[in-house]
């Protein structure tokens, strides 16, 4: 594409030249891709041999990128409407760059079967007066600045509701990104906590504070029951709940029930840490839906049931039903302990309400204990596992100070302990109001 204006001479009496373009009928998948659209920005500027300064985009939930391109000749910048597989863009630059080659590339990268443009010139020297600058120190003083081979990437994965967000800045790299018939499963890299799952755009476990997670999922329950043998573990893709409870040497069989086997790939290679355990002699896996699963289980086969499933959305949304945690009562041992993912009482509250309701009404009023605990890159920081006691359990409170301390330290464990244990079940008053039936 050829720039509009015709010569050196009516370029020179702009500072710069600014084209704003509308992308349209591009291809909506890209256009809510974040990491691929900073590339693609990127390397536009690049490909139209302009210096990147920095770039900072953001991905925002569920749907939509903006973000921008700072370059030593202005910026490129993008706005996306998946939705309507639009995107909205402008390059301004300045010298002599030609905008129309970033421009050109963006078309084909997005897949835009139609487009306009138009092109104009900005800060015409006619309407300004010039301050006299010290250009050469000036100029000196920009050159130290700028490192062509480095620019920090300032690429932003946001997990929100409509009125509170989660922002983590990631490097951009994506390592495994696959839509599969139950969810997009990707893993990223983040700065600040290594890398993570994430389905569709919500985080699910990250490198640097899963075990706040897996650790209080599994061990409570664990110390709770007398002689857990039998353990049902329903999602858990990414294997860090099994990798905990196969920890207990007491623990005979672990059966998992997981409806996406692209997660547990996508896991196993790039978050070994977390899925090291799937080779484990006494796990049984299975591929399939937990949902359904319950619902053909043996009344009384499990001691424990660990219900580590994803938010109440898309396959998941059925891990909070009341027929799912009757079946799930049922499939319990006379004396019997259930754990389910709570979600959090100051992000998705009403979730978080109604699931210790039907927990109340199915295994008893005072059976269903909350324990709160904090995960950093989960909106809010606060979140929950909920339980429920069937038959003669005690708890939630344990009397194993020694055995679980003996426990913590020979296995390194990073989170819990026996005096957190306890006090992850005392509540704060408003959290007790909100679960109050
Ligand atoms: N820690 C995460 C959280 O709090 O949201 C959960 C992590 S774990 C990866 C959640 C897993 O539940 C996912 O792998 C997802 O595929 C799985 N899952 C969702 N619905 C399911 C179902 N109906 N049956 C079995 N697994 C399910």
């Amino acid at each position: 594409m050829q720039s509009k204006f015709k010569n050196e001479k009516e370029m020179s009496t702009a500072l710069g030249n600014h084209i704003l373009v509308e992308f349209m009928n591009c291809d909506p998948h890209i256009m809510n891709d974040v990491a691929a659209i900073e590339r693609d920005m990127v390397d536009a500027a690049k490909k139209a041999e302009a210096t990147v300064i920095n770039s900072t985009f953001h991905h925002f939930s569920p749907y939509g990128v903006s973000g921008v391109v700072v370059i030593q000749e202005s910026h490129l910048a993008i706005h996306t409407w998946p939705e309507y597989g639009y995107a909205a863009v402008d390059v301004f630059t300045c010298g002599e760059m030609n905008a129309w080659i970033a421009f050109d590339y963006l078309k084909e990268s997005f897949q835009a079967k139609s487009y306009s443009a138009i092109e104009m010139k900005r800060g015409s020297v006619n309407l300004l007066t010039r301050n006299d600058f010290d250009i050469s120190s000036m100029r000196q003083k920009a050159n130290e600045w700028v490192n062509p081979g480095f620019y920090t990437r300032n690429v932003w994965f946001t997990d929100k509701d409509e009125n509170q967000a989660l922002s983590l800045r990631f490097t951009g790299d994506v390592f495994y990104d696959h839509q599969s018939p139950f969810q997009r499963v990707r893993i990223l890299e983040s700065y600040k906590y290594g890398k993570m799952l994430a389905l569709d755009d919500m985080v699910m476990t990250t490198e640097n504070d899963e075990f706040h997670y897996h650790e209080m999922i599994s061990h409570p329950a664990l110390f709770m029951h007398p002689n857990p043998k039998n353990v049902l573990v329903i999602g858990g893709g990414d294997g860090g709940t099994i990798r905990e409870v196969l920890r207990h040497p007491g623990v005979e069989k672990v059966t998992m029930v997981e409806i996406d086997g692209a997660v547990i790939e996508a896991c196993k290679e790039h978050l070994p840490n977390i899925a090291a355990s799937f080779d484990d002699p006494k796990l049984t896996l299975l591929v399939d839906d937990g949902i359904a699963f319950a619902q053909q289980a043996a009344p009384g086969t499990y001691d424990v049931i660990l219900v580590d499933g994803s938010d109440p959305v898309g396959p998941a949304e059925g891990l909070f039903s009341v027929s799912f945690y009757t079946n799930c009562y049922n499939a319990l041992k006379e004396d019997g302990i259930l754990v389910a993912q709570g979600e959090s009482p100051k992000f998705n509250e009403k979730a978080f309400r109604e699931l210790n309701h039907t927990l109340q009404d199915i295994f008893g009023v005072d059976k269903a204990p909350v324990s709160l605990f904090f995960v950093p890159t989960y909106p809010t920081g606060m979140w929950s596992f909920q339980y429920g006691l069937k038959g003669n359990i005690q708890g939630p409170i344990h009397q194993k100070e020694a055995e679980i301390e003996a426990f913590v330290s020979s296995n390194g464990l990073r989170y819990y302990n026996s005096a957190l244990h306890n006090a992850s079940f005392a509540l704060p008053n408003f959290v007790k109001e909100l679960i109050k039936k």
